[in-house]
């Protein structure tokens, strides 16, 4: 386990840091040579504050006490990891602004007004935020873009993703993306074409639409696959997450990439550089 002390490295606090992507990224960001885990933040009333985060997640004290004060933690990092809820990501972002620090944001789920909640923090300090931070989704998003804008509307497009049964949120962030991307690479908007659960007399299919499919069950961690379906054939892009460490490697990256950056709004194609 790297040293957590050395202050030569940046410092990344963890913010939600006793949900399920919370633990993760605690543990990866203590196992990460390049940066050192500055703070632990939970909610108010949550059972581990006061304790140590080691000791709390089950292992050996590390040093690091969570807090639900996370104006003090920002003060003293360099970075902020939030994978936690909307509005909880609006008041951080505000918070990480003020301290001056990068602020990664994994949270989805965020309607468009949310989304816009975040406009005076970036411009003060950089933001990067991506409905998944894995190298593999971001790489499936861009040929996503290329296949749509290869094929015309003889391919109906839909997403199928699949997630475990406590996901809060349909269709995933990712889904989201992936659609976004589907739909750039048609040169349509995205607002007007997409069907989203279909259920009863609903008609033909509307040529040209992107349908979204949620399946909710057990422990999956993330499944997204396109399907893009013509007449005789069909192509179908697939992306099968096994560890939620992906998505915790990817934002640790993220709030490196982030150091030294130019306040402003960036996602994981940026940090990824594709
Ligand atoms: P979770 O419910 O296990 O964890 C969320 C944590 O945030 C909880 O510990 C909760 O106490 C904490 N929290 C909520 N409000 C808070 C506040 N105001 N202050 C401090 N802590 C607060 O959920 P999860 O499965 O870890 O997922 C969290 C989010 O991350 C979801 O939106 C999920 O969709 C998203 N996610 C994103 C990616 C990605 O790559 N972008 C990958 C996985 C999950």
């Amino acid at each position: 386990m790297a040293e957590q002390s050395g202050s030569q490295k940046p410092g990344i606090v963890i913010v939600g840091a006793m949900g399920r992507m919370g633990q993760m990224l605690c543990k990866t960001v203590m196992e990460n040579d390049n940066a050192r885990l500055a703070g632990a933040v939970e909610r108010s009333g949550n059972a581990a504050i006061g304790q140590d985060i080691g000791t709390a997640m089950g292992g050996a004290a590390i040093g690091v006490t969570v807090t639900d004060d996370a104006a003090a933690a920002f003060a003293a990092a360099d970075a902020v990891i939030d994978f936690t809820a909307p509005q909880a990501t609006i008041a951080f972002s505000q918070l990480a602004a003020e301290a001056g620090i990068v602020h990664v944001i994994g949270t989805t789920g965020m309607s468009d007004d949310e989304i816009a909640q975040l406009s005076p923090a970036a411009a003060k300090t950089p933001i990067v935020r991506a409905g998944n931070m894995s190298l593999g989704v971001n790489l499936l998003v861009q040929l996503t873009k290329k296949v749509a804008a290869a094929l015309d509307e003889d391919f109906d497009i839909e997403i199928i993703e699949s997630h475990h049964h406590h996901k809060v949120d349909a269709p995933s962030g990712t889904a989201l993306m992936l659609g976004e991307a589907a739909a750039e690479g048609r040169g349509v908007a995205l607002d007007a074409v997409s069907d989203r659960a279909r259920d009863g007399i609903t008609g033909a299919r509307k040529r040209g639409h992107i349908g979204f499919h949620a399946v909710r069950g057990g422990d999956i961690v993330g499944e997204h696959d396109v399907l893009f379906a013509a007449q005789g054939e069909r192509i179908v892009l697939r992306h099968l997450a096994t560890d939620r460490a992906i998505f915790a490697r990817g934002a640790i990256k993220a709030a490196l990439w982030g150091q030294g950056k130019a306040a402003g709004a960036y996602d994981m194609l940026d940090v990824l550089g594709l």
